[in-house]
């Protein structure tokens, strides 16, 4: 998805590592887009990574690590389950790391993913990284389309992919199912 999430988080670990403080960063199993264990922006920066999948216990995982973690950051956040989510706010709470977490809010039939729906519940705080429609308005929604350019109403929540296949769109145009 083209809101530059992606970028930001590694800005932001990089901000970490400049002043020699670690940072551990996870990524979704799912997307394997740039490779196995990389986050990577489509400006071609990119870092290594773990990779979370369902059963993952991030919270065990970090408590593990044998040196000190000053940040993790989760690109992919929508993937969380509710119980990672909790093992987020873990890591905060009882280990005093702060946990930063980029996903996406809604899926392209515009339903809630679980992790971000459970973010919005704990997260301490919500930053909105802002996208634009085609027509200028805020866009919100993330649209699917077909090869014939056609919006999609329907599948698989989880379907990997980028500027090929999602667009970001004003509520309006994505109700309309408006592409351009
Ligand atoms: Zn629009």
């Amino acid at each position: 998805m083209n809101a530059g999430k992606t970028m930001k988080l590694l800005q932001s670990s990089f901000n970490y590592r400049e002043r020699g403080m670690n940072t551990v960063l996870y990524t979704s199993v799912y997307d394997t887009r740039y490779g196995k264990s990389r986050v990577s922006s489509r400006i071609g920066i990119s870092e290594h990574s773990n990779t979370f999948d369902t059963s993952t216990n991030i919270f065990n995982d970090i408590k593990a690590v044998d040196k000190n973690i000053h940040c993790v950051f989760v690109d992919e956040a929508q993937f969380l389950t509710k119980q990672q989510v909790k093992q987020l706010c873990q890591i905060v709470d009882e280990l005093n790391i702060p946990v930063l977490s980029y996903g996406l809010r809604s899926d392209f039939l515009g339903e809630p993913f679980e992790g971000s729906k459970y973010l919005l519940i704990y997260a301490d705080e919500l930053v909105e990284v802002k996208t634009i429609c085609f027509c200028g308005k805020k866009a919100i929604m993330n649209a699917k389309f077909d090869e014939h350019k056609k919006i999609v109403r329907a599948g698989d929540q989880v379907d990997i992919g980028g500027n090929e296949k999602y667009i970001s769109l004003c509520r309006k145009h994505f109700c309309e199912g408006r592409l351009k």
